[in-house]
């Protein structure tokens, strides 16, 4: 069946149910965006008018909010608790809700069990028939529960399975086996899953596939009041819980000395004593006041925590400046406490690193808030700059269906282990093209998108191939796993081996050792390592939307 877009999100709504904080959030938001997301339906349907949309049955298990995983964040929605993922979530539904296909709403084992057709009070019976759906989108928590309730069918029916996993997995985490001999096993990964398989929050590693969120948009109107009423001395402070704030007087002082400082700090009948008398704490804010606040204010300003949420895009959406602090080291599993026993390496160089790195100046400013007169004349720079309110394609409603849209139609057959196909290569001026274009099954990305690159000694694909302006394409590792493509690239190699290992496929100059991937799991663009060259498949990307490449749609 064609699949046909939804302007309307009033099924959807009911389909949501109630009970619950979270579930009337992320009803509130669904209401709040509705008619953004209809008239994105209507562009992009437009724009795909001769394409033939599958409609796909979709199961939607929201793991983290069920009983069972003890859903600590619903009691906590209305008290300064993470509302980043909820927000994913009714993103995600709504999306998939507007591309027309037909889907189920769990959250509740009993939910789920009754969709997948496990008799009650047979808690571990294994799904025995058919998966009555294509595709299950679930996360961490919810794929616990599916394998302790489909039993071992799970391995049947896994590539059918994405996992909402908002700080990313790398291969190396992923891979049980490998994972567990190399000390990379950790309390979330080791699922053997197809990396892609992973949907992130933000394009951390491109291993993983970019899920994404959205933020407000604004129409003429909207802009050109926000120009007019804009306070350039009217501040907002990044962190609705407390102890976000704590240890942070020095900065408020030195920020406070230029600017009135707003905060929507929870609080429940005192005010907080990690917020200063002088600050106008306006108590958690309902999204949408939240929206008019940082519509007024010239700066939307971070002290470190939390990481990687949405507000910064929608502070920026809304003609904000976000300042923010640079980690100088970075932060990661290794040395810091959140990020500990997460299923990855990933540097994380400041507290968003994504608005650092994609948005950049003069909308994000990150600078070392230890360095008082580098931050002090970051706030005098802010106060004279004028900005655009700017939004980033791939987080606007079209973005996120076309993106949304292209990975159900395409990202099929998460079959590891596809034999490498017999491609001729062909030297040109930059780098190497790839002759043919058959392959089976035919590759998503398109092969015509491929470019091989060596990396330096130690750098990783991601670094490899952004320095040149493009992205590592993990789809393309089993065409580039060839001893071709050393000699491609004027490699000597003694000889050329095939192990069990994320680095490869790599080689060492000075050993003259080159070594080719024996398990395609491990493919991965996040690896790196001091002693080798790795062997990177890159793509281009489209401006705004990096997870397609040009010829993805
Ligand atoms: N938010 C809100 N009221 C507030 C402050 C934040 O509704 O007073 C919303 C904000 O609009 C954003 C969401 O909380 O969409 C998540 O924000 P954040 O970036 O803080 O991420 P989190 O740590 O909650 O995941």
């Amino acid at each position: 069946r064609q699949a046909a877009f939804r302007s309307d999100i009033g099924a959807l709504l009911e389909q949501v149910g109630t009970g619950k904080e979270s579930l009337s959030f992320m009803k509130r938001r669904m209401r709040r965006l509705a008619a953004q997301w209809a008239s994105a339906s209507r562009r992009l349907d437009d724009r795909l008018r001769s394409q033939w949309r599958e409609q796909k049955r979709i199961l939607v298990h929201v793991g983290f909010l069920t009983e069972e995983s003890g859903d600590v964040f619903s009691p906590k929605v209305l008290k300064g608790g993470p509302l980043g993922e909820m927000v994913q979530w009714a993103d995600i539904l709504t999306a998939l809700h507007i591309l027309g296909h037909n889907l189920k709403i769990s959250v509740s084992l009993k939910e789920l069990q009754g969709f997948l057709g496990v008799p009650p009070g047979r808690g571990s019976c294994p799904l025995t028939g058919p998966l009555p759906f294509d595709l299950i989108y679930t996360d961490y928590h919810g794929l616990q529960q599916m394998r302790q309730h489909m039993g071992l069918s799970l391995r049947k029916h896994k590539c059918h399975i994405r996992v909402i996993d908002t700080f990313g997995t790398e291969p190396a985490y992923n891979h049980e086996d490998y994972a567990t001999l190399h000390g990379y096993r950790t309390n979330w990964g080791y699922w053997n899953l197809n990396c892609r398989q992973y949907m992130t929050m933000f394009p951390h590693t491109p291993d993983n596939s970019f899920m994404g969120f959205v933020a407000e948009e604004l129409n003429d109107t909207e802009r050109l009041s926000i120009q007019r009423n804009k306070v350039d001395s009217m501040a907002v402070v990044y962190g609705k819980e407390a102890s976000m704030w704590k240890g942070k007087e020095r900065f408020l002082a030195i920020l406070h000395r230029y600017m009135d400082i707003h905060g929507t700090v929870y609080y429940e009948t005192q005010r907080p004593p990690e917020v200063p008398a002088f600050v106008k704490n306006h108590g958690l804010l309902p999204q949408q006041e939240l929206q008019q606040l940082l519509r007024k204010a010239k700066l939307f300003i971070g002290f470190g925590f939390p990481y990687e949420g949405p507000a910064p895009l929608e502070a920026i959406a809304n003609g904000c400046i976000f300042l923010q602090p640079k980690f100088k080291p970075s932060h990661s599993s290794l040395n810091h406490e959140f990020f500990r026993g997460k299923p990855t390496s990933r540097q994380v160089s400041s507290q968003h690193p994504y608005a650092e790195q994609y948005i950049g100046r003069p909308h994000v400013i990150t600078v070392d808030f230890n360095n008082s007169q580098e931050f002090e004349s970051a706030i005098r720079d802010i106060m004279r700059t004028k900005v655009e309110p700017y939004l980033p394609y791939e987080y606007t409603c079209e973005g996120m269906l076309e993106r949304v849209h292209a990975y159900i139609q395409n990202q099929v057959g998460f079959w590891p282990g596809s034999p490498p196909s017999p491609f001729v290569l062909l030297p040109n001026s930059s780098a190497l093209a790839w002759a043919s274009n058959i392959s089976n099954p035919p590759s998503w990305p398109p092969l015509s998108a491929l470019r091989l690159l060596a990396s330096l000694e130690g750098q990783s694909c991601i670094d490899a191939c952004q320095s040149a302006g493009l992205i590592c394409e993990p789809a393309f590792y089993r065409f580039i796993n060839i001893k071709e493509a050393f000699s491609g690239l004027e490699v000597q190699c003694e000889g050329v081996e095939a192990e069990i290992n994320h680095i490869f496929p790599a080689f060492s100059v000075e050993s003259s050792e080159c070594g080719l991937q024996k398990d395609p799991l491990l493919f991965s663009c996040a690896g790196a390592n001091t002693k080798y060259h790795r062997l990177c498949p890159c793509r281009d990307y489209r401006k705004g939307q990096v997870a397609l490449c040009r010829d993805c749609l």
